[in-house]
């Protein structure tokens, strides 16, 4: 089984509040928006407002996003006990 296929069985059990936070001011001046392309879910996105925006939902909690802004933007923690990704295959 490949690696895509095995992450389409994770299953998430959803919390209502986001355990990423992105301070927007420090955004701004990124460039290039390294977290788009990190992100191994291909979470992150930048709205048509230029804000940049992460769909928290599908975290696979790896903290990749965390370690590579270069700014220090990212406030990141894991979702709280009973939430979050739950692995099927490692
Ligand atoms: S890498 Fe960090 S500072 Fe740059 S756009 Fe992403 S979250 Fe913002
Ligand atoms: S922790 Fe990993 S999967 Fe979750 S948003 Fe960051 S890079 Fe993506």
């Amino acid at each position: 089984m490949k690696v895509d296929e095995k992450l389409t069985k994770n299953f998430f059990k959803l919390s209502e509040k986001s355990h990423i936070e992105i301070e927007q001011s420090l955004c701004a001046s990124c460039d290039p928006k390294v977290c788009i392309w990190v992100c191994p879910a291909g979470l992150y996105s930048i709205t048509e407002d230029g804000r940049t925006v992460v769909e928290y939902s599908g975290c696979l909690e790896c903290g990749t996003c965390f370690i590579a802004c270069p700014k220090g933007a990212i406030k990141w923690e894991h979702p709280v006990g009973g939430f979050g990704v739950q692995y099927r295959y490692g």
